[in-house]
């Protein structure tokens, strides 16, 4: 491995947030702003989500998964950034420099700031322990669509989809628009996690039954799928359901591997890094944007977080490498939350992206109360004017840290 190239900033991972980033920063930096991805493509999972939904926070209006990944990556280009595809960020070689491969052989980059914009991906079914045979025909969404749209390959013919988050939705199109139809949906929680804007519809339009309050118990099939055993929570019956393809969605882990073969503090709630608001890491000069943070939010969400790393960066190439001061106040939550992004306030954070800090719950909250707690001292409550529903994020105004003393001890989010 000879070559190693020296841009200002590496953004790992060209998606929503990576692209976005780097068309922030590509006409800012005197140096050059280079993005590598893994994929033959740029542009994250959207390339393969073919349905309209994406772009209205940051493009200002909507449109299909395969023209916003286009969109940003033009972007990009024509900000100056370049990108390099089919290029694996597989580990690091020193603080800030990676070793890559790629069709051409390995180099090296070493950047005087690297962003983590990696993602997050579903569980897939031997992570989920479920029992049973081992068929063919089991996917994810992300798998589902990538021999759909990517391959224009086929599945099957019926289907049951595992979970009732929006990404069950986009399965169910997919898998509409592939001639398999959904016989099932089924979610453990007592109604679908999505907005009703798409329950309803989904269920009407799309004819698809919702089973709540159960879970896939066992897959059945030598070969191929021929059934799931699903089973009732609350009263343990169970029956069978004839199907030739299960997808399992939602359940999100963040694409955290290279975060943590660089010993870079991660968050035990999200799974990704703990960041500050300015989305700074543990380590000087290394940042963290889009889903790898919060599995998952929208990907205008991840893009507006490409954005506001893109100002993080450039203070910290203004500073020349001087790390930020402080250790920061840690932000914790109680049950029924399960993570915060940013996880991290220290006492130069600037206010988070869209000032907003991001949450995710495992239980439904009609009119979520939120309390913020500093050493068991109240310093905020809030009522918010929209729901907490599991499946997605629950956005809170950041204004709640106004109080908080960034030189204190930690930090308490719990919502009633
Ligand atoms: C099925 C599905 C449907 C969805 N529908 C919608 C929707 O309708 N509207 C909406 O707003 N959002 C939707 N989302 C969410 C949206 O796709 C994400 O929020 C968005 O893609 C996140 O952007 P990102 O940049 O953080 O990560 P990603 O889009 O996941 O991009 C991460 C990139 O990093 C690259 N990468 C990872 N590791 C490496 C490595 N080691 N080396 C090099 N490259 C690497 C990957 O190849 C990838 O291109 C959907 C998601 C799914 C799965």
């Amino acid at each position: 491995m000879n070559t190693t190239l020296t841009p200002d900033v590496l953004i790992i991972g060209g998606g929503p947030a990576g692209l976005t980033a780097a068309a922030r920063l590509a006409p800012r930096v005197s140096g050059q702003v280079l993005v590598l991805d893994r994929e033959a493509d740029a542009g994250g999972i959207p390339r393969h989500s073919d349905h309209p939904g994406y772009g209205m926070r940051d493009l200002k209006r909507v449109t299909s998964g395969p023209r916003y990944a286009r969109q940003l990556v033009e972007r990009a280009v024509a900000a100056g950034a370049e990108i390099r595809t089919r290029a694996t960020v597989t580990g690091w070689s020193g603080e800030r420099t990676v070793e890559v491969t790629s069709p051409g052989g390995r180099f090296e980059v070493a950047a005087r700031a690297v962003v983590l914009a990696t993602g997050a991906r579903e569980r897939p079914r031997a992570a989920r322990r479920v029992p049973g045979d081992r068929p063919h025909g089991v996917y994810t969404t992300g798998q589902l669509q990538n021999i759909v749209h990517l391959h224009h390959g086929r599945v099957g013919e019926r289907a049951v989809v595992v979970g009732g988050e929006l990404v069950s939705w986009s399965a169910v199109l997919t898998l509409r628009e592939a001639g398999c139809a959904t016989a099932l949906m089924t979610t453990p929680y007592r109604r679908s996690e999505s907005y009703a804007a798409f329950t309803v519809p989904g269920r009407t339009v799309l004819r698809v039954p919702v089973a709540t309050r159960t879970r896939v118990t066992r897959i059945i099939g030598r070969g191929r799928v021929g059934a799931v055993e699903i089973e009732h929570l609350d009263t343990g019956a169970r029956r069978t359901v004839d199907c030739d393809t299960v997808i399992f969605t939602g359940d999100w882990i963040p694409d955290h591997e290279l975060a943590r073969t660089a010993g870079i503090e991660l968050d035990p709630g999200t799974l990704g890094p703990r960041v500050d608001p300015a989305l700074r890491t543990s380590h000087p000069g290394v940042f963290a944007a889009g889903n790898v943070l919060h599995p998952v939010d929208t990907a205008d969400v991840a893009a507006l977080d490409g954005a506001h790393v893109a100002d993080s960066v450039l203070r910290w190439l203004a500073a020349d490498g001087r790390p930020s001061d402080g250790t920061g106040v840690p932000i914790t939550v109680d049950p029924p939350l399960r993570w915060i992004a940013p996880s991290l306030l220290r006492p130069d954070s600037p206010a988070p992206a869209r000032d907003r800090l991001l949450l995710w719950t495992d239980e439904f909250v009609l009119v979520p109360r939120v309390t913020v707690r500093q050493d068991g001292r109240v310093v905020a409550r809030r009522t918010l004017p929209w729901p907490a529903a599991p499946g997605r994020v629950l956005r809170i105004p950041s204004s709640v840290l106004r109080r908080v003393d960034r030189h204190g001890g930690e930090v308490r989010v719990s919502v009633t």
